[in-house]
C-alpha cells in the first residue's frame, strides 16, 4: 500500500496504471495540465495532448462522420494525433474522455471514441472516463484520493485561469500577465503533483501556491480603466473554455478594448451535484445511503473550494461566482431547471445572473448546430428584454470563422453604449 507523503517518483511503482500514459484533452489549457498533474500525483503518467492545430480538424474530419459537435471533431483529432506518432504505443495509452448524462450528444463521445479505435486498428488503446466501467476504479485503492486531488487541481487552475482575465486586460507590458501565468501554473501543476496526498497537507501545498501565484501576478504592472466594458461570457463549456476552438476569443474581446468574465469549469460540478439530488429526491431516496455519500462529497468539495478562495475574496470582490442554486434561481423564468436540462439551463440563468452584476454584455460561444447554444439564443431576447437591454450576443465556431473580428468589433460598441445607459450598477 502507498504510504501517504511520498513523492510522486516513489508512487508510480504502485500504480495499477504503470507503464501506461493518461492523455487528457484541455477543454481549458490550464485546468488540463493541472488535471495531469493530479493524476501524476497518484502516480499515473499523465499529459495533456499537443496543442491543436491544422492536423487536429483534418484527423478530427477525417474519423468523425460528420454529425458530430465541433468539440468531437477537436478531441478526436488531437488524440489520433497522439496515436499517429511513431513513438507512441496505442497499447500504453489511455485517453481521457468524460461522459455525461443529459439532452445533448455529449454522453455519446465516449462510445463513439472506442468505435472509432477499434474500427481503426487501435483496439490497444483504452479510454478513462469517470463514470465507464473503465473508471477511475482503474486507479484501484488511490482513486479515492485522485478524485479529491483532480478537485482540488480543478478548483485552483479555475481560480488561476479568474487571476488572468482580471489583470491580462490591463496589462502595461503586452504579454507580461500572460508570462506570470505561466510561472504559476509550473507552480500550481508541481505543487499538485509533489505534495503530500495526505488531505490536510495537500490542501495546504495547494494554497501555498496559488498564494504565491496570486502575489506573483499582482506583482506585474498594470492599469486598470473602470471604464473598459466588462463581457460576461457563457455556453458551451468545451467550446467557451478551449481556445483553439473559440479562436481565443475572449484575448481577442481584450484587444477590443473589453475585459472577459469567463464561466469556468467548477460551475458543471456544482450543477451535476445538484441534479444528483433533484433526481434523488423524485425518486424518493435523498434520504438513503446515496443521498448520504451525495451529501458528504457535496460537502467535502465546498470545504476544499472555500479553503482555495479564501486568499483571494479582496481580488474578486464583486465577480463572486454564483452558489448553483442561484444560478438555477435566475434560470427559473425562462428555463425551469424540472423542464430543460444541462448547459442551457446554466447559460440562460448566468446570464441573468451576470446582468444583474452590472456587466456590459454577454457573449454565448458555442459549437455551430449545439443545441444548448440554439435553445439558449431563442431566450436570450427576452433576458434583454427584461434586463435593460443589455447586448446578448451567440457566437457560434466550427473551425471555419471568418468574421469574428468584425463581429466582435460592432459587438463591444454596442455594449458600450449599453454600459452609458444601463441602470445596473456595475458591482
Ligand atoms: S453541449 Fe452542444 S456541442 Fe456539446 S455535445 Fe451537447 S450538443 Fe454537442
Amino acid at each position: 500500500m502507498l504510504s501517504i507523503g511520498a513523492r510522486s517518483q516513489d508512487r508510480s511503482a504502485e500504480s495499477p496504471l504503470k507503464g501506461k500514459t493518461v492523455y487528457i484533452p484541455p477543454m481549458a489549457y490550464g485546468s488540463g495540465r493541472a488535471f495531469a498533474a493530479a493524476f501524476r500525483a497518484v502516480g499515473v503518467d499523465a499529459d495533456i495532448v499537443p496543442p491543436s492545430d491544422g492536423r487536429t480538424l483534418e484527423l478530427g474530419a477525417r474519423y468523425i462522420s460528420g454529425d458530430e459537435c465541433y468539440p468531437a471533431k477537436v478531441t478526436v483529432g488531437d488524440f489520433m494525433k497522439v496515436l499517429e506518432r511513431p513513438d507512441v504505443d496505442p497499447s500504453r495509452v489511455l485517453l481521457f474522455m468524460p461522459t455525461a448524462d443529459g439532452p445533448c450528444r455529449f454522453g455519446q463521445y465516449a462510445p463513439h471514441l472506442k468505435n472509432i479505435l477499434a474500427a481503426n486498428g487501435y483496439e490497444g488503446a483504452e479510454i478513462i472516463s469517470p463514470t465507464s466501467e473503465n473508471s477511475y476504479g482503474g486507479l484501484g485503492a488511490l482513486s479515492r484520493t485522485f478524485v479529491r486531488t483532480g478537485w482540488r487541481a480543478l478548483v485552483a487552475a479555475d481560480i488561476l485561469q479568474r487571476m488572468l482575465l482580471r489583470y491580462r486586460p490591463y496589462e502595461v507590458v503586452k504579454g507580461s500577465v500572460d508570462e506570470a501565468y505561466g510561472i504559476c501554473l509550473d507552480d500550481l501543476c508541481d505543487a499538485i503533483e509533489n505534495a503530500p496526498l495526505n488531505p490536510p497537507r495537500q490542501l495546504q501545498a495547494i494554497r501555498d501556491s496559488l498564494v504565491r501565484c496570486r502575489d506573483r501576478i499582482r506583482a506585474v504592472s498594470i492599469h486598470r480603466d473602470p471604464s473598459t466594458p466588462l463581457i460576461g461570457v457563457v455556453g458551451e463549456i468545451f467550446c467557451r473554455l478551449n481556445t483553439f476552438s473559440n479562436e481565443d476569443v475572449v484575448r481577442r474581446l481584450e484587444e477590443y478594448g473589453g475585459e472577459g468574465w469567463l464561466s469556468d469549469i467548477t460551475e458543471w460540478v456544482w450543477y451535476t451535484n445538484s441534479e444528483t439530488f433533484r433526481k434523488l429526491r423524485l425518486a424518493g431516496r435523498l434520504y438513503s445511503k446515496d443521498g448520504l455519500v451525495a451529501w458528504i462529497r457535496n460537502r467535502v468539495q465546498h470545504q476544499d473550494e472555500h479553503a482555495l478562495l479564501a486568499p483571494f475574496r479582496e481580488e474578486f470582490a464583486g465577480r463572486e461566482e454564483p452558489d448553483i442554486h442561484e444560478v438555477l434561481e435566475c434560470a427559473q423564468p425562462y428555463l425551469p431547471r424540472d423542464g430543460a436540462l444541462g448547459e442551457m439551463v446554466l447559460s440562460v440563468g448566468k446570464a441573468v445572473y451576470l446582468a444583474k452584476k452590472g456587466v456590459d454584455g454577454i457573449i454565448d460561444i458555442s459549437p455551430f448546430t449545439c443545441m444548448n447554444g440554439i435553445v439558449s439564443e431563442a431566450i436570450y431576447p427576452r433576458v434583454s428584454r427584461d434586463h435593460g437591454g443589455i447586448p446578448i450576443r451567440n457566437f457560434y465556431f466550427d473551425g471555419t470563422q471568418s468574421d469574428l473580428d468584425r463581429d466582435l468589433g460592432v459587438y463591444i460598441e454596442l455594449a458600450r453604449s449599453y454600459q452609458n445607459r444601463k441602470a445596473a450598477a456595475r458591482a
